[in-house]
């Protein structure tokens, strides 16, 4: 039986705990939530005996819970992103190397039937050009991320797709445009067959959140592509996967840590090399 602790109980925590509530082979010990007066901090909760905690905080915390984590010599299953800093995905990755814990990161739309579809399309269908778009609603846990400017951070889940599809990505130009009601980010990446791979994400205020792949071929012709659907098994595998490492030791996960540390140092460079229009500004000088 793994002792599990959870750390935080929004959407992804509560579905972490419905994940493991459905298991034989676990059992939650202690909750950390900041809603409940009468929780135990984290530090408590990493001092108890559990083996294994669920880290499902907002994703400025991932990295001090990660690293306070690891050193208490826990198994850890952290959201993504893993952290915001490549300096800091890859202390992480060193730290749990050296604890001999498993750190594994929940990139679970790698599970999707739709990810592994268009993978496969890709690989038969000689695509030349592809573009990603994905757009979503400018909500509470956005909008800091936005006011630190950490855009790229925020489009982490989509780079490690293009990264999972493509292999490595060179970073060639990003461009944000910040609106009234949110954002939208272009960024151009090129892989290392000369492919050019576009991502378009657009964060407004009460936008619906939806997402589409798009494909050329070398003569410019659209390629088809695998349309996206919702899927509800994400949490649940993605757990079992988890599982599997910290009860086999030698087991491995769906995504290698390497890649997620190399999509971290992508969605930081996204960023800090980021040209900004601001919308509401140029209004204002006209
Ligand atoms: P959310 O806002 O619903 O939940 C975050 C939770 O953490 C809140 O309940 C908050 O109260 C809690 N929290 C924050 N500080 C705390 C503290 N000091 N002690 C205890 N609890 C604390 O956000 P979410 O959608 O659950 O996202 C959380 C993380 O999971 C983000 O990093 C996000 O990128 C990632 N993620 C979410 C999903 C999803 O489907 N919601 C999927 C994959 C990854």
């Amino acid at each position: 039986m793994i002792r599990w602790g959870i750390v935080g109980l929004g959407r992804a925590g509560l579905a972490r705990r419905r994940a493991l509530s459905a298991r034989d082979d676990s059992v939650i010990l202690h909750e950390c939530s900041r809603r409940d007066g009468d929780a135990p901090s984290l530090r408590t909760l990493l001092d108890s005996n559990i083996e294994a905690v669920a880290l499902c905080r907002e994703s400025a915390l991932h990295y001090d819970d990660v690293r306070a984590a690891l050193r208490a010599d826990k198994h850890v299953l952290v959201e993504y992103p893993l952290a915001l800093t490549h300096g800091e995905a890859s202390e992480l990755a060193e730290l749990a190397h050296a604890k001999e814990r498993v750190l594994h990161v929940g990139h679970f739309g790698l599970l999707n039937p739709f990810h592994k579809r268009v993978a496969a399309a890709i690989d038969e269908q000689d695509v030349r050009g592809f573009e990603y778009v994905f757009s979503a609603g400018f909500g509470r846990a956005i909008r800091p991320l936005c006011d630190a400017s950490l855009w790229g951070q925020s489009a982490n889940s989509r780079l490690q797709a293009l990264w999972s599809w493509f292999g490595p990505l060179e970073l060639e130009s990003s461009e944000v445009e910040l609106k009234r009601d949110g954002y939208e980010i272009d960024v151009h990446l090129r892989d290392r067959r000369g492919r050019c791979v576009v991502l378009r994400e657009s964060r407004r205020a009460g936008q619906t959140r939806g997402r589409s792949v798009r494909g050329v071929d070398r003569s410019e012709n659209s390629i088809e592509l695998p349309a996206w659907k919702k899927w509800p098994d994400g949490f649940v595998l993605d757990t079992e996967c988890f599982v599997q490492q910290v009860k086999q030791s030698g087991s491995q996960s769906y995504i290698p840590l390497a890649d997620v540390v190399d999509v971290v140092a992508l969605s930081e460079s996204i960023s800090l090399r980021a040209e900004i229009r601001r919308e509401v500004q140029k209004a204002k000088d006209e």
